[in-house]
């Protein structure tokens, strides 16, 4: 059988760092998954939050396929159109005036914490300054981004790591405050915590943490890599709220489904941190990356994609809590527009899987949360097809 013959090579020879589920994915069309059996799923995972535009866009695939053909990479050693265009729209979309691009999140976050740590260098005079972050957050896998990642379980095999990094309750400023001290050079947080648990900023807690960040010249780094690029319905997460960061990491859907990150600084940051030869990356920012974030951001405008997702969420929130009222297994309802969980008492990867049977992808958080990162581009009727295929599947359980 070809499905398992797939799946047992993938097992013997890639690393086993992942349980993944018994699926061999073929194609994708539009917010649909076909399997090489055949089978047909509704994705409301995106592949964690990246294919936001959903699967075959016409448009950025023809980008993306004429840069193939023109130049995929020159390195950063020379000048280039696309990533020049990208930059371009980038920064104004983010309100901010410098970008950095990366091949991952996990280097943006990376690139954000070397950047947060040169300007208070540059201001200082002197190195050692410590960076605070959230319990139950994530930010990534390497090194540098496995330290500033609240999780005990991710971390520890893997000590000594980064020196100088406190944790704080997300949403409790006073912990925050709490871990305050001279050598603080940033605080950083994810606008709605992903992995941890679908768990949004409180108004007061991000407002309280901005004025923190002033009084103390400190920095504001927030992590919207999940929760940005109009997944909650702006086109950050932070617009909602009216509080600007310093630094900020994006990644998955910037791309769409080409591999790329960045971080982006105010100008008054970016003067006073990184200069040539402080950071670097070979394959970051290459033509490649460069037509597809340019053409991401294109299409994220004229469709004015983040309205569309916040009209949805809304529709979503309301089909939701439709099902919180009908099963008692559902605690709550958590999440800001594209970006849901729901908190479950009974075993969330039992459901996962009984979603699948049901042709519905959907994937967990922490916590026992089952998690939904649609496809921006996804119309009521899709929600209501997901609606009626989780509802059979809890009725299983
Ligand atoms: C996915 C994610 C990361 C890591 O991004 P990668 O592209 O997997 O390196 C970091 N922070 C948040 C909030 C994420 O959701």
């Amino acid at each position: 059988m070809e499905k398992q013959n797939l799946m047992d090579r993938a097992k013997q020879h890639l690393l086993h760092t992942y349980n993944r589920y018994p699926i061999v994915l073929e194609r994708g069309e539009g917010v649909y998954l076909y399997d090489v059996e055949g089978n047909k799923y509704l994705d409301f995972a995106a592949g964690i939050a990246v294919q936001s535009l959903g699967y075959g866009n016409r448009e950025l695939n023809e980008a993306v396929k004429k840069q193939v053909d023109t130049l995929t990479h020159t390195s950063n050693l020379f000048y280039n159109e696309p990533i020049a265009r990208a930059a371009e729209r980038a920064v104004k979309a983010a309100g901010m005036e410098r970008v950095f691009f990366t091949n991952s999140g996990t280097e943006a976050i990376e690139g954000a914490i070397k950047a947060a740590k040169k300007y208070a260098y540059t201001r200082d005079g002197h190195s050692g300054h410590e960076i605070i972050a959230m319990e139950q957050s994530f930010h990534g896998r390497s090194l540098g981004a496995l330290s500033v990642t609240g999780n005990v379980r991710y971390q520890e095999p893997f000590g000594p790591l980064l020196p100088g990094v406190r944790f704080a309750r997300f949403n409790d400023l006073d912990s925050v405050k709490e871990q305050i001290n001279e050598k603080t050079c940033a605080i950083l947080l994810e606008t709605v915590q992903g992995e941890g648990g679908i768990y949004p900023a409180k108004t007061e807690f991000l407002e309280g943490i901005r004025r923190l960040c002033d009084a103390h010249d400190i920095l504001l780094i927030l992590d919207e890599i999940q929760c940005g690029m109009g997944r909650t319905g702006a086109m950050f997460a932070w617009q909602h709220y009216g509080v600007k960061p310093d630094i900020m990491a994006c990644a998955k859907a910037i791309g769409c489904g080409v591999p790329v990150g960045a971080f982006f600084l105010t100008e008054q940051v970016a003067q006073k941190s990184l200069a040539p030869g402080d950071h670097g990356t070979t394959y970051g920012g290459n033509p490649l990356v460069g037509a597809a974030v340019d053409k991401v951001f294109e299409i994220f405008e004229r469709e004015d994609i983040p309205g569309h997702a916040q009209r949805m969420g809304e529709y979503l929130e309301q089909k939701l809590e439709e099902l919180v009222r009908e099963f008692a297994c559902i605690k709550v309802r958590r999440g800001m527009g594209l970006m849901q969980g729901l908190v479950l008492e009974v075993p969330v990867g039992q459901v996962v899987k009984l979603c699948q049977e049901e042709g519905l992808i959907v994937i967990t958080a922490g916590g026992n949360v089952l998690r939904m990162v649609p496809p921006l581009v996804i119309e009521k009727e899709h929600i209501d097809e997901m609606a009626e295929k989780l509802r059979k599947a809890l009725q299983q359980m």
